[in-house]
C-alpha cells in the first residue's frame, strides 16, 4: 500500500517516468497541474509515497498531509490566484476517487468553472 507501485500513474509522474507540468516538487510532495482542469488553475498534490487514499492514512501520515495543506495556498499565490480557491480530496469508489493514489485538488481562478 505504502511503496510506489508500478502501475500507478501518480506513481509514475512522481518518478519522473510520464510527463507532468510540476509546480512543485520537495522530498515528500510533489504538485503538477491537472490533465483535464476544471477550473483556469486546477492542480494537484501528492504525497511522493504511494498512500492510496484517505481511508489508508495512519497517524504516521500526519506531517505530509499538514504540508499538503499548507503548501496549497502558498501554490495557489504563486500561481496568480487572488480571490480564493477550492480544496477537494475525493476518497474511494463512492467519494468519486478515479486515481488510486491520494491526492488534493486546488481549484481557483475566475469564475465561471467547467466544473466544481
Ligand atoms: P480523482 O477523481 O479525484 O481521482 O481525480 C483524478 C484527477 O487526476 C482528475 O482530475 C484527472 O484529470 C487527473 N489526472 C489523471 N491523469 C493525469 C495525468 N497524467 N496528469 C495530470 N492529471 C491527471
Ligand atoms: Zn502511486
Amino acid at each position: 500500500m505504502n511503496s510506489a507501485d508500478p502501475h500507478c500513474i501518480f506513481c509514475k509522474i512522481v518518478a519522473g517516468q510520464i510527463p507532468a507540468k510540476k509546480v512543485h516538487e520537495d522530498d515528500a510532495i510533489v504538485a503538477f497541474h491537472d490533465i483535464n482542469p476544471w477550473a483556469p488553475v486546477h492542480i494537484l498534490l501528492v504525497p511522493k509515497q504511494h498512500i492510496v487514499s484517505m481511508a489508508d492514512v495512519r497517524p504516521e501520515h500526519q506531517d505530509v498531509l499538514g504540508r499538503m495543506m499548507v503548501l496549497v495556498p502558498q501554490l495557489m499565490r504563486g500561481l496568480g490566484v487572488t480571490d480564493g480557491f477550492r480544496q477537494v480530496i475525493n476518497t474511494g469508489r463512492d467519494g468519486g476517487q478515479e486515481v488510486m493514489h491520494l491526492h488534493m485538488h486546488a481549484f481557483g481562478g475566475p469564475r465561471p468553472w467547467k466544473r466544481g
